[in-house]
């Protein structure tokens, strides 16, 4: 069995703890405004030209969104990075797009790095089967999870989905004993609002488990944006601007009364 991964990150710092590498799963159903994984979305290799300049000439090269790898391919080149995750305490984390859409090889390659003893982090927007959750929770060390909205009618407008199942996710994990980095994107006027962010700690300090370690706000930004000329997702960017540091400060600030650490990024 093989999965369908869209880059493969090494020395990563914001994905769990340590140094990492991050494995991007390609497929998700969600669609979010703030998207900065266009490349990542359609459960599909797709072929797309790159621009790129040295000084005054523009080259054009054409490139794959979408290789194919099996559990042991991803062994391979997480050993030749041990040295790295094993000094810093750091592993492997599967992000996306979604890495539950691809459960069957999700479970295989999780196995596989167990048995290596490599740390296993799965980065998850919790929009998936709760079978699927229960399925890889034994396999998993910390579950990096978001919520972006706890009113459906909004959720569903800035994501294309529903809440429900996500929110349902969320408390099965918090549950299980598994460990939880809850991570909140921050969006002008989406979710950044003082009366909203009360809401919100209200509902972090109703449900929370010592399975949940860490929150994370994940400021909105740009980057990525000029990525979605190469493909067919529509850009919803357009218009959302970046809160500044002092509104993610605030937030930060008002979130302490959880009890939870927070960290602003990732
Ligand atoms: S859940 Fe993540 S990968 Fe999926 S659309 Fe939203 S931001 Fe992009």
């Amino acid at each position: 069995m093989k999965g369908l991964i869209f880059s493969v990150k090494r020395y990563c710092v914001h994905d769990g703890p340590g140094i990492r590498v991050t494995v991007f799963m390609k497929g998700c159903q969600l669609r979010c405004m703030w998207c900065h994984n266009p490349e990542g979305i359609l459960p599909l290799q797709e072929s797309f030209v790159n621009t790129c300049s040295i000084g005054d000439n523009k080259f054009c090269k054409s490139e794959q969104a979408g290789i194919f790898y099996s559990a042991d391919e991803i062994i391979a080149i997480l050993d030749r990075e041990r040295v790295f995750m094993d000094n810093s305490g750091g592993g492997v984390t599967f992000s996306g797009g979604e890495p539950m859409l691809q459960i069957d090889f999700l479970c295989d390659v999780l196995k596989a790095c167990k048995k290596e003893g490599y740390h296993t982090a799965i980065d998850t927007s919790g929009y998936a089967p709760t079978s699927s959750f229960k399925s890889i929770i034994p396999l998993t060390d910390l579950f990096l999870f978001d919520i972006k909205h706890l009113d459906n009618e909004k959720h569903m407008q800035a994501t294309g989905v529903t809440n429900g199942l996500i929110l349902e996710n969320y408390k099965l994990l918090l549950q299980s004993g598994a460990e939880i980095a809850l991570r909140l994107p921050v969006i002008q006027g989406f979710n950044d609002d003082p009366d909203y962010v009360e809401r919100l700690i209200q509902f972090i300090v109703a449900t929370k488990t010592e399975s949940l370690k860490l929150i994370n706000l994940l400021p909105f930004h740009t980057t990525g944006s000029s990525k979605y000329g190469r493909f067919t997702i529509p850009n919803r960017m357009e218009g959302l601007t970046p809160p500044s540091k002092q509104q993610i400060e605030n937030i930060r600030k008002m979130m302490l009364v959880t009890g939870i650490k927070v960290k602003t990024g990732g």
